[in-house]
């Protein structure tokens, strides 16, 4: 399994994760970002649920740039 490296923190990328457990539906969704995988775990841990991650990267800056072109 190939190492993951550790994302670089910048306040120009927007890290959104959406955590569904098969059982107990959408979780935690008030949480942004690593916290949401982090909450996910715990719900597996806790629970022995299954929890479908959704994860986005973007950047909400480009996204203004593309409006105005
Ligand atoms: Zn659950």
């Amino acid at each position: 399994m190939p190492s993951i490296p550790m994302p670089r923190f910048d306040d120009n990328v927007r890290l959104v994760i959406e955590a569904t457990c098969g059982c107990c539906g959408p979780i935690h969704n008030s949480l942004a970002g690593w916290e949401m995988i982090e909450a996910a775990s715990a719900h597996t841990a806790e629970t022995g649920h299954v929890v479908i991650l959704n994860g986005t990267v973007d950047r909400p800056d480009l996204e203004g740039l593309e409006i105005l072109q």
